[in-house]
């Protein structure tokens, strides 16, 4: 019996060291306009990596706001007092949405899409809207009008536009699909929102390299164990100059312009993905001071990197942070 047991214990020992030694499985697609990557160390091979980006497909069918016969794409066409009702998955991103709107003291705004559409970032020839039609667009958002009831939806005549979060909700889906399956060991990458899960083989943390908002390379890195999610939110992702002014995709609600806040990238380090997706997103608008209070006072295990406009940085909460040399 006990020669037994030792022989099962040597095997699952040997299959775990293999699961571990083996080569990592890297699959790739386009989704949610962006890169994703799932890679898997351990626990799973190629048939997780496909089933961990089908998962994305489906979120995306459900959550683009750009893909037809998506429930955003359906809200966003609905009637204002229509109650409309979604996938599971729509309602509790909504929900997530709305609440972190309100902790964040309206930073983040998921019914910017009218504004957000005026912005034509991937135009040949950008131009900067013209501020009666910023203002008419305005007038369409404000998330206190819409109502999230179970799975039923209203927009009170909003448009939905989950841009700055859908993202890492789906990384929170690609987790759930991945740990399903039986993967103890992978990293997510979703066009920049990076999630981790379980421990590298040889016990050394994730690092994760913060861009510099400021052109080329990189600002620094921040390591962090498995289960945590990493966003960053800069001006640099996605942005265009006009008479030497740079609009870029960040939108202060209150205005409908990019929100200038002192701030050129805020990373955020948290349990889940749509955390550190929405939070990065609120705080790079909410600025330096109120993001140091509305982490005190709503998210006291959420880390973040702030790179001010002038370069120097600032790091809030218990965040494993390395300053790139030279930066
Ligand atoms: P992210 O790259 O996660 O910071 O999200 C930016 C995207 O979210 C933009 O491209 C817009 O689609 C949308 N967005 C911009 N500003 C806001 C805001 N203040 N609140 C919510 N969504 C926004
Ligand atoms: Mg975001």
């Amino acid at each position: 019996m006990k020669k037994r047991l030792a022989a099962v214990l040597t095997l699952l020992l040997a299959a775990l060291l293999c699961g571990c030694a083996a080569q990592p499985v890297s699959s790739q697609s386009f989704a949610l306009d962006t890169v994703v990557t799932i890679t898997i160390y351990a626990g799973g091979g190629e048939a997780e990596a496909q089933a961990a980006l089908a998962r994305v497909d489906e979120c995306e069918a459900l959550l683009s706001a750009h893909r037809q016969g998506s429930d955003i794409v359906f809200l966003n066409g609905a009637d204002a007092d229509e109650n409309v009702l979604v996938s599971p998955l729509t309602a509790d991103v909504l929900r997530a949405g709305l609440e972190i709107g309100e902790k964040t003291g309206g930073a983040l705004d998921i019914t910017l899409y009218a504004v957000s559409q005026l912005w034509d970032y991937k135009s040949e020839n950008p131009q900067v809207p013209d501020e009666a039609a910023v203002r008419a667009a305005l007038e369409k958002s404000g998330r206190g009008r819409v109502c999230v009831e179970g799975n039923s939806v209203c927009t009170g005549g909003t448009q939905l536009d989950l841009g700055a979060i859908a993202k890492g909700a789906v990384g929170d889906e690609v987790m759930a699909c991945l740990k399903e399956r039986g993967v103890i060991c992978a990293l997510v990458n979703l066009g920049g929102n990076i999630l981790t899960l379980g421990e590298k083989a040889d016990g050394s943390p994730w690092t994760i390299a913060v861009d510099s908002p400021f052109g080329e390379g990189y600002a620094g890195r921040i390591e962090v164990g498995g289960g945590k999610a990493v966003a960053t939110s800069s001006g640099a992702q996605r942005y265009f100059e006009k008479d030497g002014v740079v609009y870029h995709h960040i939108l202060d609600p209150e205005t409908g312009y990019p929100a200038r806040s002192g701030l050129a990238s805020v990373t955020v380090i948290a349990d889940d993905g749509l955390t550190a997706d929405a939070l990065s997103t609120a705080l790079f608008v909410a600025g330096e001071a109120q993001t140091a209070r509305i982490l005190e006072e709503q998210y006291p295990k959420v880390g973040a990197v702030l790179i001010r406009d002038d370069g120097s940085i600032r790091i809030l909460g218990d965040v494993c942070f390395t300053e790139e040399a030279g930066a």
